[in-house]
């Protein structure tokens, strides 16, 4: 369920640089496809485009056979989670932070969710913000928590298709490692894209997709890709 493919997609902001060339892979029914490259080659924009943010100038992007063109964005939005690379909590508890966007879920399976992400603990508490100015304690979550709490949402609204979007970049090392294996849970036997800048950190993908000057460089296993190196 929630297989991608991209056919030869081309795109450009602005109409003299283009930015996607004609790019064509595809990320199977509950595999983890990676498309690393350097800053500025696109990678953001590819799922963008999944996303409709924009659409695609040329080519087709399917999910499940059906082009995403006929897809309005909020079915687009009820299938597809994202962990962006640094995420933004309201002003609210954690808890509510969890549950945002799915307003029918129980307090136990927002419990669940934050459990699972090892984000438990704090789920009654307010993120630093305005709430600490009318008195009560803000809790100032570290960028591994906040991912945490991203990953708690994720897990709660349990989509088919996983978007990670430099999910661990923002991260110290030993940060970065911890919340990898809790991604790598997460994105089992989900369709993930993962998007990110160093290969070292998508070892574990099915294929990676290296991306360069608008057209894919090279692709393959991490194993695969280190041996032509
Ligand atoms: P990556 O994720 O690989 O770092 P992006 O997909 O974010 O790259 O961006 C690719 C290129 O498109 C960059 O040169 C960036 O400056 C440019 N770009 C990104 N978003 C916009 C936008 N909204 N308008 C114009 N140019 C953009
Ligand atoms: P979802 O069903 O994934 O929650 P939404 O339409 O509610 O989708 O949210 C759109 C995007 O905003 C998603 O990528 C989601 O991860 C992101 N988002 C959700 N909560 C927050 C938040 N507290 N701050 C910033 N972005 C958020």
């Amino acid at each position: 369920d929630g297989a991608i493919s991209f056919k030869d997609v081309h795109f450009a902001y602005d109409p003299a640089r283009p930015i996607l060339k004609g790019i064509s892979f595809d990320v199977p029914a509950g595999k983890t496809v990676a498309v690393v490259g350097p800053s500025g080659a696109g990678k953001s924009t590819l799922s963008r485009l999944l996303y409709r943010f924009y659409d695609v100038q040329q080519g087709t992007i399917t999910i499940d056979g059906q082009d995403v063109r006929d897809v309005t964005q909020k079915s687009l939005r009820s299938v597809i989670g994202m962990v962006p690379q640094d995420t933004v909590l309201f002003n609210d508890t954690i808890a509510y932070n969890i549950r945002y966007g799915r307003p029918g879920a129980s307090d136990e399976e927002v419990t669940a969710a934050a459990e699972a992400a090892q984000i438990g603990p704090f789920i009654r508490h307010l993120p630093e913000g305005f709430k600490a100015m009318v008195g009560e304690r803000g809790l100032k979550l570290s960028g591994g928590e906040k991912q945490r709490v991203a990953i708690a949402r994720t897990i709660l609204k349990s989509p088919p298709i996983l978007i990670l979007d430099e999910a661990t970049s923002a991260l110290d090392t030993r940060t970065e490692q911890e919340i990898q294996a809790a991604l790598d849970v997460v994105s089992k036997n989900r369709t993930t894209l993962v998007i990110a800048h160093r290969l070292s950190t998508v070892i574990s993908a099915d294929e990676i997709i290296v991306l360069k000057d608008g057209v894919i460089a090279e692709r393959g296993t991490h194993g695969e890709l280190m041996q032509r190196e």
